[in-house]
């Protein structure tokens, strides 16, 4: 008998919720598939209409409805228990997260402890199960073309006592329905679009590259950065006059997260999240600026999967150095046309305040989880450098 043994990738798993997108994919909700909703979202949402466009949906089909409007960026455990309490007394049968990323993760975590109050978040792993789907299933319409938290196994919690975040991580928390439905990023600003859309670019670089990349994730992932390189430029000058490019961004968000979440993200996420907690700057936007500086770094150590990344992209390239300097090239052109900084400089961070907590970044770095699947591991020295580099937009040359 013959043996492919060692020609296999480990056997893994690929995850994902039921996907409803395209125009009108909200008429999903028109299906009768529950009796109670409770909905969770921010006081944006409520206050553009958002979320009474969704109430009025599911109150059509004989739904009973409540709702939780007070997510905050980047929610603490206080609102997520707060909201898990007025969870327990309505006591659904679908939760929905409705909103960008911080109101889809404060959603998860709030439906979590709704499950199973027992646990305390902070030790939620993906290596136990919690036999959540006892009292609700769960559900994510996302508002944004981004984040990609709407199919993901995380959500992004702070402690503020601590002073970090968390991440709390469970393949149980993959939503069970995904409502992926275009008209409403289409109301999104050109700002939010820009660091929304290249947060979906960041994870489809890093899906394909992280080390747990596979042949699903590839798919997924390239196609994505197929998708953003042709239409991000469009929803970010046109906004609602091109429903096609708010479409496929849309769709090329979710597939990114969908990839991305089946692979792992690397280095250009290990400094956003460093980042994004010493200077509260968006989430997008400093993955995206990282992104062209992770990519050279990584090349530098001859360990990037760029050769591969740049053919499937169409582009002809003979080495990875050379494929790499393309795709960074590519890159930093799509942030200039997006009016996305490309430094940390022109992300409006002072000297000072970048130098006072130039320790604190490397520090934050070195511990995320990000980088246990990129495929080089900066010393101490080099995550210096790569801030510092970073800063004042220099390309890596280490
Ligand atoms: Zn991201």
């Amino acid at each position: 008998m013959v043996s492919f043994r060692r020609y296999w990738f480990l056997m893994w798993y690929f995850r994902s919720p039921l996907i409803a997108f395209g125009e009108d994919a909200l008429s999903h909700l028109d299906q009768n598939i529950c009796s109670r909703a409770f909905i969770v979202t921010d006081a944006v949402m409520r206050d553009i209409g958002h979320l009474q466009h969704v109430i009025d949906r599911l109150q059509g089909s004989g739904v009973v409805c409540d709702s939780f409007a007070e997510v905050e960026p980047d929610p603490g455990v206080e609102i997520v228990q707060r909201c898990a309490a007025r969870m327990q007394e309505f006591a659904p049968d679908w939760v929905i997260g409705l909103g960008g990323g911080s109101c889809l993760d404060a959603a998860k975590a709030a439906w979590f402890l709704y499950e199973r109050p027992d646990v305390d978040l902070a030790a939620v792993t993906p290596f136990e199960t919690f036999g959540l789907r006892n009292k609700a299933r769960f559900v994510t319409i996302p508002t944004t073309a981004g984040s990609g938290a709407e199919v993901t196994a995380a959500a992004v919690i702070t402690d503020i006592e601590k002073i970090r975040k968390m991440e709390v991580a469970s393949f149980e928390l993959i939503p069970d329905v995904s409502v992926v439905d275009p008209w409403f990023s289409s109301q999104l600003s050109p700002r939010l679009t820009a660091d929304t859309g290249i947060d979906a670019m960041t994870h489809a670089v890093e899906g394909f590259t992280s080390t747990f990349a596979n042949d699903f994730s590839d798919a997924l992932c390239l196609h994505a950065a197929r998708l953003v390189f042709e239409y991000l430029p469009r929803a970010y000058h046109k906004g609602m006059h091109d429903p096609e490019a708010r479409e496929k961004m849309s769709n090329a968000a979710t597939m990114a997260a969908l990839g991305m979440g089946n692979s792992h993200i690397a280095l250009a996420h290990a400094m956003g999240h460093s980042a994004g907690t010493v200077f509260g700057l968006p989430h997008g936007r400093l993955t995206g600026m990282f992104l062209p500086y992770a990519i050279e770094f990584t090349a530098k150590g001859g360990a990037g999967r760029y050769l591969e990344l740049a053919h499937g992209l169409g582009w002809a390239a003979d080495d990875e150095a050379q494929a790499a300097n393309m795709i960074v090239l590519a890159l930093r052109n799509l942030l200039r046309e997006v009016e996305q900084p490309l430094s940390l400089k022109e992300a409006g961070i002072s000297k000072e305040d970048f130098a006072a907590n130039l320790d604190s970044l490397c520090d934050r770095m070195e511990m995320d989880s990000a980088l246990a699947t990129g495929r080089r591991f900066p010393y101490r020295e080099q995550s210096m450098h790569l801030f510092e580099y970073a800063y004042e937009g220099k390309s890596i040359d280490f």
